[in-house]
């Protein structure tokens, strides 16, 4: 096809898709003809005037009166795959040094822009192409989950996407025998984009939102404090939104919505990583189509048909019981599937799976495999285990998931709390593998993890495979552990959903594990990025008398970490400083990393506990604001010297 020919066909899929509702190809098709267009104007340099790369969205429809946004929609850079994130993460952490990203579902519904003017809900559009949209006031004004008021009395532009939740669809189809709705998205874009405002309010859609556009002082400088706001504006927000630091937590955070993912009431068509802090974004800056401050991860929707043969039921840390997927081998995204996660029982339920059954099998991107449903009725009905497959103990529901109550002595369950406990984020004892700490339990009667620091070299050496020096260096490495930080310590722990940026946060604030057992739910989500799920588990874990026997042990030995904050030094010491305008010699995010270093604090705004202003060029409203305060400020040349104090 000759680059004219791509452009059509992609401008006809596109107005199929965003102005007739009525896409004629998958999605998937159009993107990865997109990217041939992208990669052929990136190598050839020509753009046609009418490439729809050149635009952000599709054309306004005529018959709605068209509406400017005051701030532009943007729309978001796609990452195809883990490697590909991997690159945007580190171009981001290149730039501006360690950031916080947030991570997010992508709703896959319509975008919709709600304006609110004096706290008063004043009128609602489509994205369009991003710099005019339709005016769906009318109809926006009847989803029920759109506040008609909220505090804020400014002016502002807040973002997020309309959607048809599934239990809605069913609901809605059962009502209607004569108009079946077969697709969520295509529902709710075409119940707001229906002239008839009673259409869109019989379909009880959603608006989730996710971002703001133009407004004059929200009060807010990250994706947290923006998702906070919206909270407390009574708006729906992220099913899933979380706050980390590295690629690896974020591909943790991808892995477990691709495994969730079937479970959920509205589609998703990916997920979105965004920078948290709205100054490091503004000096991370737009391409002139996207921010680079944010990029979606896009799951890709092949999905084929196999058997089910069997289900194996696996024991985790906390006894949790998960069911995986026994397939006949079939082909996926060009790999062998054998096996699939099916989440828990009742998902199994849910989605009416059988022991021999045909099922619909997805895999996303390089995520693992995942069970969507059963394709046909034949087979046999799954029971839920009643007692543990491993041990034969008795087992209890907890909501959807059922769990050995036998903490103490199902293996399994020994096992992979002795291996975290072990691993390199935790108190990373080196020799340790899985298959050493099988051994250990299975011939040295280890049972949990305070027990490693009674081994004795003697006892490794009756183990197979042992020589007195991989004896001595096991000893040598658990002695070492006992020197753990308080952070690694609390990670280690196993506490459910504390993963190792949590367990920095709660080491800063409780600055031992003994101030940690004794903090209330109220306490710990106030900590930024704690929600109640998380805070319910660690009071439910510090409850457990097994545990606080375990940690008192663990004192015992000699090991109960406490964290202080270093104590600060340096030219910037105690100083709460903020940036503004642009430094020569350095970005925003290495300034303030130098800042940091000496002890000063970097404040995203100016106000009067704000002790020092460095004045880059163009500096704008920063520069005023500190003025009227009287607060000083210092130009570059300035600000190196005091760099070089120390
Ligand atoms: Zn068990």
């Amino acid at each position: 096809m000759t680059m004219q020919q791509i452009v059509d066909k992609l401008n006809k899929w596109a107005y199929e898709y965003y102005v007739l509702d009525n896409p004629s190809v998958p999605d998937t098709e159009y993107d990865a003809l997109y990217d041939v267009l992208t990669a052929m104007e990136e190598t050839t340099g020509t753009v046609l005037p009418d490439s729809p790369t050149r635009r952000v969205g599709g054309k306004p429809l005529t018959k709605f009166v068209q509406h400017t946004h005051l701030g532009r929609l943007y729309s978001l850079d796609k990452a195809q795959s883990f490697g590909e994130l991997a690159d945007w993460v580190d171009k981001v952490k290149k730039e501006v040094g360690d950031v916080y990203f947030t991570v997010e579902l992508k709703y896959d519904g319509l975008t919709i822009s709600c304006t609110y003017r004096d706290g008063v809900f004043v009128g609602a559009a489509t994205r369009g192409n991003g710099i005019v949209g339709e005016d769906v006031t009318e109809q926006v004004k009847t989803i029920r989950s759109v506040p008609l008021t909220i505090p804020f009395k400014g002016v502002c532009e807040l973002q997020g996407e309309g959607i048809m939740r599934l239990s809605e669809l069913a609901k809605y189809n059962a009502r209607h025998a004569d108009d079946q709705l077969k697709n969520a998205r295509n529902a709710a874009a075409g119940a707001i984009r229906n002239l008839d405002p009673k259409v869109t309010a019989e379909r009880n859609l959603d608006v989730v939102f996710h971002s703001a556009g133009y407004h004059d002082g929200l009060g807010v400088s990250s994706q947290w404090q923006l998702n906070e706001f919206f909270k407390q504006c009574h708006m729906a927000t992220n099913k899933i939104f979380e706050r980390v630091r590295t690629f690896d937590e974020i591909k943790a955070i991808i892995l477990h919505i691709a495994e969730i993912r079937a479970e959920l009431d509205f589609l998703i068509d990916g997920v979105v990583i965004k920078v948290d802090d709205f100054a490091v974004r503004e000096e991370l800056g737009y391409t002139d189509k996207f921010p680079k401050w944010a990029v979606a991860f896009k799951f890709d929707a092949e999905q084929v048909t196999t058997r089910l043969l069997d289900v194996d039921w696996q024991v985790g840390r906390t006894g949790k019981l998960t069911p995986i997927g026994k397939l006949e081998a079939v082909e996926l995204c060009g790999a062998t599937i054998r096996r699939a996660t099916l989440n828990n029982y009742g998902d199994i339920q849910r989605k009416n799976l059988k022991r021999g059954g045909m099922v619909f099998v997805r895999r996303s991107n390089d995520v693992i495999p995942e069970v969507l449903g059963a394709a046909d009725d034949d087979g046999e009905i799954i029971l839920r285990p009643t007692v543990c497959p491993v041990c034969g103990s008795e087992v209890v529901e907890n909501g959807a998931n059922v769990y050995c109550t036998n903490a103490e002595h199902c293996r399994p369950q020994i096992v992979a709390r002795l291996t975290h406990y072990c691993s390199k984020a935790a108190c990373d004892i080196e020799g340790l593998s899985d298959k050493t700490i099988e051994q250990l339990v299975d011939n040295l009667g280890v049972k949990s993890v305070a027990d490693l620091y009674d081994l004795t070299k003697e006892e490794l050496l009756t183990l197979d495979g042992f020589k007195d020096k991989k004896a001595s260096n096991i000893i040598a490495a658990v002695e070492a552990s006992k020197k753990v930080e308080l952070p690694k310590f609390i990670f280690a722990l196993g506490l459910d959903n504390v993963g190792a940026v949590t367990a920095k946060d709660l080491a800063a604030k409780f600055g031992s594990v003994g101030a940690l057992s004794k903090a209330t739910a109220d306490e710990l989500v106030a900590i930024d990025g704690i929600g109640d799920v998380v805070a319910d588990g660690i009071v439910q874990y510090f409850a457990e008398p097994q545990n606080l026997e375990i940690i008192a042990a663990l004192k015992d030995i000699g090991i109960d970490p406490t964290y202080t904050q270093a104590p600060k030094e340096g030219t910037f010491a105690g100083k709460k400083v903020v940036l503004t305008g642009s430094l020569d010699a350095y970005t925003r995010g290495q300034a303030g990393k130098l800042i940091e270093e000496r002890g000063g604090e970097i404040a995203s705004s100016v106000s009067k506990n704000v002790d020092l202003v460095v004045v880059g060029a163009d500096a704008g409203s920063k520069l005023d604001k500190a003025k009227k305060l009287g607060i000083r400020t210092i130009d570059e040349a300035e600000f190196v010297a005091m760099l070089e104090e120390n």
